[in-house]
């Protein structure tokens, strides 16, 4: 009945319900992985092995990320280093970028804010990913990081594909790719930690120039 359960009960109900299936799930598929590997070590032929296991690998993946969106997890904020955490991220794919036939510039400033530091470097993994992933034929990552207004700008920009008009408005729905591949939840992900730690992230685009993502966080008082 409408009247007894307001949309956003329910809402939160399912989203409930949701987190507790894909919790669910995780279990048996970390069995099937495991069996699945020792079958690969005593076949012969394992084209039919490999495919379920690229299957697997996806649930897997899907999996983790709709729980990162649904499941409320223990933050943990602390002081860091804004630069530190861009550095490491930007070492963490670089050879995936030399790989692809992409450079990258890379320019920081000092800034330090309170996060949860695994959060805020999945959000900038997640962001360079896309980046990556919109110049499979290479191009340029510039990456900057600098102090405006009290805030860390983060700025990552590709000169990949873009994104026409009629798609930016599709961005951040759930399951909304345009990848084979792509899970349409990073940028939920994204958005969802950001809101968490007030900070704001938005994105230009320009199918002939590239992409631009900005995210602003407030810098750590007295830093
Ligand atoms: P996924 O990467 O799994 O597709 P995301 O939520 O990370 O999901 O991104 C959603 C969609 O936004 C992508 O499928 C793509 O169409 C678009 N997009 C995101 N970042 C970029 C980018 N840097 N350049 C072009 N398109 C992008
Ligand atoms: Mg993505």
């Amino acid at each position: 009945n409408e009247d007894l359960l307001k949309k956003s009960e329910q809402l939160a109900m399912i989203g409930q319900l949701a987190a507790g299936v894909a919790h669910e799930i995780r279990n048996p598929l970390t069995t099937l992985k495991g069996f699945l590997q020792l079958m690969k070590e005593n076949a012969e032929d394992d084209f039919y092995l490999g495919v379920i296991q690229g299957e697997l690998d996806r649930i897997e993946i899907i999996t983790n990320e709709f729980l990162a969106l649904a499941k409320p997890r223990a933050v943990k904020f602390s002081l860091t280093s804004l630069t530190t955490l861009l550095t490491s991220s930007v070492e963490f794919i670089k050879m995936e970028c030399l790989k692809q036939g992409v450079d990258v510039r890379f320019s920081v400033e000092e800034a330090e804010i309170y996060c949860d530091s695994h959060q805020m470097k999945q959000v900038i993994l997640n962001v360079m990913k896309n980046a990556l992933e919109a110049m499979p034929a290479g191009g340029l990552l510039n990456v900057q990081l600098e102090k405006v207004d009290g805030h860390g700008k983060i700025s990552i920009q590709d000169n990949g594909s873009g994104i026409p008009p009629e798609r930016m408005k599709h961005l951040g729905e759930p399951f909304y790719s345009t990848k084979e591949k792509g899970t349409g939840l990073g940028l939920m992900i994204c958005q969802k930690i950001i809101k968490e730690h007030h900070g704001s992230l938005s994105i230009q685009s320009n199918v002939s120039e590239g992409t631009t993502v900005t995210i602003l966080l407030p810098i750590a008082n007295n830093h």
